[in-house]
Formats: structure tokens, C-alpha cells, sequence
């Protein structure tokens, strides 16, 4: 049997270190606060807001709320971008995505004041994953996986490492974390030839698809370890799935993350971490 990754033991390892900072912070009169933005109401973005509220709180981080109409102007949006940048009382800043297709959605990136970025969305956190430089912050999800390799103590350094999907979210910052790791890494994406047989040359795989049950027992191999950062509806079954069909690799890997309860329970620990350490600046 597979060694079970399971992302809530890595999130109060996380929580733990958090609230220690916290605690350090408010004896200095410093109150760590996070700014959550949302547009529409959305049922996945509520669920993560409510998880993430629950989570700062948990450790102390104080959350505001804005939530704006679906129809909201681009002008109200970034005005309410500006006033968090301006508001000192303000850490960090979550814009809940996808935003409305009327949305300039480059224009928001912009506008958010790099330091408060603490889920990697602007340039400037960009270019510090891309030169490994300690400017702004990865996307939580993709630190999330790294705090899992971590947490289970898995060397990245030499490891062959498969990451399927290239979106800005998730496969391109988390593959540049895995090179500042010295991991080799592969990035394989829709127009990959031969995906199972890459995905068996590897030591690790990550799975950031979005496609239910992509990836199956032929994509695996004896002794690997498997992230599977997917969440998708299964409409018939009604429950949320990965990537990975959990059933088919778990006999054959050495260790896997389960979804739910993999990858997505530990984002956002490391929301609230990135909150408190841009305190901490
Ligand atoms: P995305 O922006 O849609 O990117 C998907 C990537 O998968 C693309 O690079 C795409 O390749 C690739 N892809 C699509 N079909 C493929 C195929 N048949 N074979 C190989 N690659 C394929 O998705 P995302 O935002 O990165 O999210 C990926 C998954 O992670 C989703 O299920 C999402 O819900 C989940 N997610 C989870 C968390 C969490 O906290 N656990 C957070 C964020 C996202 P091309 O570039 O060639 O199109």
C-alpha cells in the first residue's frame, strides 16, 4: 500500500509555525491582516474564502471581506485594489480567480501592490520564482506541493520530476521551485507526446491537469511519489476527484496525496504563512 500524503498533517505542522510568528508579531502591537477580494459569489471561490477565513483566524491573521457585484466596473475593482494597497493595516491581498470575462485581468495584476502579493499573481512575484529570488511570493498552491515534499522529508535534489500542466498558477512557478531545488524537471502540458511513458520515467509526478482521472495506472510506476493537485466535479459519482485515478496508482506508487484532502488542504496554511511573513517585512 501507498504512503498516504495527507495534506491536513502538513497544514498544522504549517499552522503551528504560523501562529508561533503570530504571536511574536502581536507583542509588538503588529496585527497580521489579510484583504480577500472576491467578485460574484461563486460557489468554489465561497468554499475557499470560508476555508481560508477559518484558516487566518485559526492562527490569529485577521481577514477583511470585499466583495463586489458580478457587473462590477474595472474602474470600482481597482480603486478597491488601490485602497488595500494603501491601507497599512493591510498585509496581504487574496483576489479570488477567475475574475469576470469583462474584467482586464492584466490590469488588476498590475495594480496590486507586489508586496501584498501573497498568491503570486503580479510580475514582480513572478520574476522572483523565475531568477529564485526572494521577491513577492509563489502561488499558494504550488508552495502547498513544495510543503508536502518537505513535511514527508522527500529529497527533491536529482530527483526526475514531471510536473503535467503549464498555467502561471500552478505547473510554471511550481516547476521553477522544483529547479531551485535541483530536481530535474519535465513540464509536460496538452501537446506532450507519449504522456504515460513520461510520466513513468519520472521519480515524482505532479498531476495539475484539471482533466478527472487523466492520469492512470499506465502513467505510473513502482516506487514513484504522486502529487495530484486537480479538483474536479464528478458529476455522476458527485464527488470532488483528482487528476490521478486514485484507485488504479495507489497499488502500484510509493506514495500519493488523496484529493479531497491532498494539496488543497494545505493552501491555504501557506496563504496565511505568506500573510504573516509580509508582516514580518
Ligand atoms: P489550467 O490553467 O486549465 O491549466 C491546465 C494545464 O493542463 C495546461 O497547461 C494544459 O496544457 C494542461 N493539460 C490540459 N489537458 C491536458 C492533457 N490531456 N494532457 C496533458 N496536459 C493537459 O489549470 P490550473 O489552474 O493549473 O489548475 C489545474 C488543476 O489544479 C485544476 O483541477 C484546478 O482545479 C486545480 N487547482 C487546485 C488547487 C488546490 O489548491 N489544490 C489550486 C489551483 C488549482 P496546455 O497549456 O497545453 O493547454
Amino acid at each position: 500500500m501507498a504512503q498516504l500524503l495527507k495534506g491536513a498533517d502538513v497544514a498544522v505542522a504549517i499552522d503551528a509555525r504560523t501562529a508561533a510568528k503570530v504571536a511574536g508579531l502581536r507583542a509588538t502591537g503588529v496585527v497580521p491582516a489579510l484583504a480577500i477580494l472576491r467578485v460574484g459569489s461563486k460557489a468554489d471561490q465561497l468554499s475557499y474564502e470560508r476555508g481560508a477565513i477559518k484558516r487566518c483566524e485559526g492562527v490569529g491573521v485577521v481577514v477583511n471581506q470585499h466583495i463586489l457585484p458580478e457587473d462590477v466596473s474595472n474602474e470600482v475593482l481597482l480603486d478597491t485594489i488601490r485602497a488595500i494597497n494603501g491601507d497599512e493595516a493591510v498585509h496581504g491581498c487574496l483576489i479570488l480567480w477567475p475574475l469576470p470575462n469583462h474584467i482586464d485581468a492584466e490590469r488588476v495584476r498590475e495594480c496590486l501592490c507586489p508586496t501584498k502579493d501573497v498568491d503570486g499573481i503580479t510580475e514582480g512575484s513572478m520574476a522572483g520564482i523565475l531568477a529564485d529570488k526572494p521577491w513577492g511570493y509563489p502561488p499558494c498552491t504550488a508552495a502547498a506541493c513544495m510543503e508536502i515534499f518537505s513535511h514527508y522529508g522527500f529529497e527533491l535534489e536529482g530527483k526526475r520530476v514531471v510536473v503535467v500542466g503549464r498555467s502561471l498558477v500552478v505547473g510554471r512557478p511550481l516547476s521553477m521551485l522544483l529547479l531551485a531545488r535541483n530536481a530535474t524537471v519535465t513540464i509536460a502540458h496538452s501537446r506532450t507526446l507519449d504522456l504515460p511513458a513520461c510520466c513513468r520515467a519520472a521519480d515524482i509526478v505532479i498531476a495539475a491537469v484539471g482533466v478527472a482521472g487523466l492520469l492512470d495506472a499506465q502513467h505510473v510506476a513502482p516506487g514513484q511519489v504522486i502529487v495530484d493537485v486537480g479538483i474536479n466535479w464528478n458529476e455522476v459519482e458527485k464527488r470532488l476527484v483528482g487528476d490521478v485515478v486514485f484507485d488504479d496508482a495507489e497499488p502500484i506508487v510509493a506514495a500519493i496525496t488523496p484529493v479531497p484532502g491532498g494539496v488543497g488542504a494545505v493552501t491555504t496554511s501557506v496563504l496565511a504563512a505568506h500573510v504573516v511573513d509580509a508582516a514580518l517585512l
